[in-house]
């Protein structure tokens, strides 16, 4: 059977998950995600930091934003509408 396999690395993939919080990749599928924070290139925006979530396996990323919870939440949209 080969559906068995298909099943166990869905429920592999699921705890991997539930692990981070995040839904896998909506592009690739892919659940190695990071959190990325950089400092936003701005003289005059010195305290800010952009926080993105970005795909470990083809490396494309969510939307920016200043608060690493809006990032998040937006990956989580992201992927769900794919
Ligand atoms: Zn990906």
């Amino acid at each position: 059977m080969a559906d068995q396999n298909e099943l166990e690395k869905q429920a592999e993939q699921v705890k991997k998950v539930s692990k981070t919080g995040l839904l896998p990749c909506p592009f690739c599928g892919s659940i190695e995600l990071s959190g990325i924070t950089i400092p936003v290139p701005r003289a005059d925006e010195k305290e800010k930091k952009f926080h993105f979530i970005q795909c470990e396996h083809c490396f494309c990323t969510g939307p920016n934003r200043f608060e690493m919870k809006e990032a998040r939440h937006l990956w989580q949209t992201r992927a769900e509408e794919a």
